[in-house]
């Protein structure tokens, strides 16, 4: 027997950890370390556990990472609370739930400066009605509702910046997961001296009994005049003025009033977000199609608009989620489709790349790897349906393939996996051309072993994945610094955890490897500095 093939430092079978390395059982049946508890919750504030896994259910993977919310809550509060604040506030993670839910424990089970920090930050977390209404029902969930609680509500709403401001939450965000306005009003109370604000307060939680037909004196009390008339309005014509007169979000219209005029009348002063969840039904009504010059460029304007995407937060999985759906529309059954309008799919393209920020170039070598594995097959990213890690990982990767002039874009399994991206492929065919590849058992010691054997000289390689291999007679950190010491090159690895789950590749004590969080947009910029040798 060769004691060494089975206890060596320099090269161990996946299915073993390395010898006193900390490594930790994964759950492929593999060794991999376990992350820190502040990468996890990096990776649960922008991954979110929302579909779960390929090795675990929604419901697992959430207590998992609550429970490791909750210790870094225990070990530092303060910089639980900035993380989530860093992140949601500057939009980086694709939904805003996570965030929301994070504060919510750091409001109930932190410490007295910690809950009182998680309150004080709501309004930058909460930024809509909407968000106030699920951090009502995660909280209500962990703890009861206090006077601090209360008065961390009370201060969401007097903080508002103007009776204006305030008037287009109420009437906008009406009401989700059984909270409503009048709820939260009741239990917290806001103080006021402004005439305008109580008048709102007391119209949420009163109503008023007579509406005329007259506009309401009061500039900013006649938008809540305009919601009434419009929920009596008996004409689709009636509502489209109104909304257009006023500037009434959609949300303001009953369902079955919503036809083209209002759809019109809603456009001009609809936010980002709302044009980008609702194209398919702009080009339903008929104003998105082939051939409506003036209609297609002002959206597609607007699209484009770095600084309005980066205004209204918009993510990057927005995009690629709106791209997908959007370009259903010529084969949806049942004639239920819609003309897909190639101008539109250029720009959800083009606005990808540009919700990320101006991205750089470090310039050096490149091997990016996209594990195509089955688990990573497996879940959704940030709830969006039909969106694995597997498909994720290629749009990922693409951000920067884009911006480097030296790359190789490989896919592996157990083997490599023919593969080719070009730049300007557009991502509804990149996700395509990655969702069709076979599933395989899982080495990510590969692209290393892959560039070495064929000579591909590479200053980092960024490997995206679950970090849920197994299958190899090495170790992917093993494979890495054979590299290294092979071409005389200190190659870099990036592990880009495409999955909210505890682990990495990357050996922590190895400051040449790195953790980062798939589709955190902040992701890019990051790889590209400890690429650089800046990090
Ligand atoms: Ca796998």
């Amino acid at each position: 027997m060769r004691y060494n093939n089975v206890f060596n430092r320099n090269k161990t079978p996946q299915s073993q950890p390395i010898p006193n390395s900390g490594q930790v059982p994964n759950s492929a049946g593999g060794y991999a370390w376990a992350v820190n508890d502040w990468t996890r919750l990096s990776r649960f504030l922008v991954l979110g556990s929302e579909g779960g896994s390929y090795y675990a259910t929604e419901q697992k993977l959430t207590v998992e990472n609550a429970e490791a919310v909750r210790r870094c809550i225990q070990a530092d509060g303060a910089r639980t609370i900035q993380e989530i604040v860093a992140i949601s506030d500057a939009g980086r993670a694709p939904r805003n739930d996570p965030a929301l839910f994070a504060l919510a424990m750091c409001a109930a089970y932190g410490n007295d400066p910690t809950r009182r920090a998680a309150l004080d930050a709501l309004p930058k977390v909460a930024r809509i009605g909407t968000h106030l209404f699920h951090f009502a029902e995660y909280v209500n969930g962990m703890r009861g509702w206090g006077r601090g609680l209360r008065e961390g509500v009370a201060r969401w709403y007097e903080g508002q910046p103007s009776g204006a401001a305030l008037a287009g939450q109420v009437v906008k965000y009406r009401q989700r997961d059984g909270w409503s306005h009048r709820d939260l009003l009741r239990l917290s109370h806001p103080k006021t001296t402004d005439a305008v604000r109580n008048a709102i307060y007391s119209w949420v939680v009163d109503g008023w009994e007579d509406v005329g037909v007259e506009p309401h004196p009061d500039p900013t009390l006649r938008t809540l005049w305009a919601f009434e008339r419009v929920q009596k309005a008996t004409s689709e014509a009636e509502v489209a003025a109104l909304v257009r007169e006023y500037e009434l979000p959609m949300e303001t219209v009953p369902t079955e009033m919503r036809g083209k005029a209002v759809w019109e009348a809603v456009l001009p002063h609809a936010g980002l977000t709302f044009l980008i969840r609702n194209l398919v039904n702009l080009s339903r009504v008929g104003i998105l199609r082939k051939g409506a010059w003036s209609e297609v460029k002002a959206i597609t304007d607007r699209l484009t608009d770095a600084q309005a995407l980066k205004r209204a937060r918009i993510h990057p999985i927005q995009l690629l989620s709106a791209l997908t759906v959007y370009c259903e529309g010529n084969s949806a059954r049942g004639g239920e489709g819609w003309e897909v309008v190639p101008q539109v799919v250029e720009a959800l393209d083009q606005a990808f790349y540009l919700s990320f920020g101006h991205v750089e170039t470090a310039g050096n070598r490149w091997v990016l790897a996209l594990d195509v594995s089955g688990s990573m097959g497996g879940g959704q990213v940030a709830g969006v349906p039909g969106l694995t890690p597997r498909t994720a990982s290629a749009a990922m990767a693409m951000v920067t393939y884009k911006v480097e002039p030296q790359v190789e874009v490989v896919a592996f399994c157990d083997r490599m996996t023919p593969l080719t991206l070009t730049r300007n492929q557009r991502l509804d065919d990149v996700l395509k051309v990655t969702g069709g590849l076979p599933f395989g058992a899982t080495d990510c010691a590969l692209p290393m072993q892959w560039a070495l054997k064929n000579r591909v000289l590479a200053d980092t390689f960024v490997v995206y994945t679950d970090s849920e291999t197994w299958f190899g007679k090495v170790h992917p950190a093993q494979a890495l610094r054979d590299y290294r010491q092979q071409t005389g090159i200190a190659a870099r690895l990036v592990v880009v955890g495409m999955v909210s789950n505890g682990f990495t590749i990357a050996d922590p004590n190895d400051a040449g490897m790195l953790d980062v969080v798939g589709f955190d947009t902040s992701a890019p910029e990051v790889i590209r500095q400890f690429a650089a040798r800046s990090l």
